[in-house]
């Protein structure tokens, strides 16, 4: 039995970095859509993190602050699930646990989404990586195909059971699966490709305006996505892929060029 390392958020200081960030972002980007941090757990605001992912992290990479979401955990020397040649290739958008916003704002876990048409406000369920439409994605880990399901705008997902957590590879081109000889009950290996990027929307010249790899973690034996609604505590299988993709975008495997 590993001995587990306690990060203790704090409420208070949890509502103060989130109070100050939110200052700063208004001044920042002049929104005015009103949209708010979603609301810390109440339980308390601590998380447990294997002591042996926390050092993993090498110096100089500040740890996500627990957001009332237990991280995914337990993969061994993850692989970047890209291939790509995209120049922002190993960014994880996250917030530290010193209040500040890596990467890119929107696309962190809990990121604000829906709120328009009628439609219900949630948390932003996973992390968006940067990529190309058609890159390769690829397997963190050896594991199971369990699932697929279609997603957002067109483009499908697939779920990989890996043992410790299940990963939902989502924003993926329909059937790419397929052409890659992959279905569900395939063994796949690390660093193996599953599918490919989509690309859900295109401008009027044809060209690609929406692609990224969208990464939701779960807890073992889900087999579909859950939404998170704004206010509401995270749905219970739901797993917070910061660390893991910290982890993965460490290991020096990872390809560098599509
Ligand atoms: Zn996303």
């Amino acid at each position: 039995m590993s001995v587990l390392l306690f990060i203790a958020g704090g409420a208070a200081t949890g509502l103060l970095f989130g109070t100050l960030a939110a200052k700063g972002r208004r001044a920042a980007n002049g929104s005015s859509d009103g949209e708010l941090e979603p609301k810390p757990s109440r339980d308390p605001v601590r998380e447990v993190v294997s002591e042996r992912d926390a050092e993993a992290l090498p110096p100089g990479v500040v740890p996500p602050k627990p957001l009332g979401v237990p991280f995914a955990a337990g993969v061994d020397r993850p692989v970047w699930p890209l291939r790509t040649g995209h120049p922002r290739r190993g960014v994880v958008s996250y917030r530290g646990v010193d209040g500040k916003v890596r990467g890119s704002w929107a696309r962190r876990l809990a990121a604000p989404r829906g709120g328009k048409n009628g439609k219900p406000r949630r948390n932003h369920a996973g992390i968006d990586l940067f990529a190309h439409p058609g890159d390769a994605v690829l397997a963190v880990a050896d594991g199971v195909v369990t699932a697929v399901q279609s997603f957002h705008l067109g483009s499908w997902a697939v779920f990989v059971d890996h043992g410790q957590v299940v990963v939902m590879y989502g924003e993926v081109d329909r059937r790419s699966w397929s052409r890659l000889g992959v279905a569900v009950g395939s063994s796949v290996k690390a660093g193996q490709p599953i599918a490919e990027v989509a690309c859900m929307a295109r401008d009027e010249n044809g060209a690609c305006t929406s692609h990224m790899l969208h990464v939701e973690t779960y807890a073992p034996g889900t087999t579909q996505n859950h939404r998170w609604y704004a206010g509401k505590d995270a749905p219970p299988a739901l797993r917070d892929p910061s660390l893991l993709l910290l982890l993965a975008a460490q290991e020096t495997s990872m390809p560098a060029v599509a």
